[in-house]
């Protein structure tokens, strides 16, 4: 099961609508996802589950009620 594609946001739970394993481009590659936000996905998602767009966006308009929200 090690090569699961996580396909859920890893703070919403949402479909991340990621196309990294499909073969257009993903979204996220052209959308850089602040380092600061990566670094709050839980261990076990680290490299494996993308952070949906809307997550991003939060977190870029309000990083203390995104936190309050989904990390604390
Ligand atoms: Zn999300």
């Amino acid at each position: 099961m090690s090569n699961t594609v996580v396909k859920e946001c890893p703070f919403c739970g949402k479909d991340n609508g990621c196309m990294a394993h499909e073969k257009s481009a993903c979204w996220c590659e052209s959308f850089p996802i602040p380092t600061e936000l990566r670094e709050y996905i839980p261990e076990d998602k680290k490299m494996k589950a993308c952070v949906c767009k809307t997550c991003v966006i939060a977190f870029t308009q309000n990083k203390e009620a995104f936190l309050k929200k989904y990390v604390y």
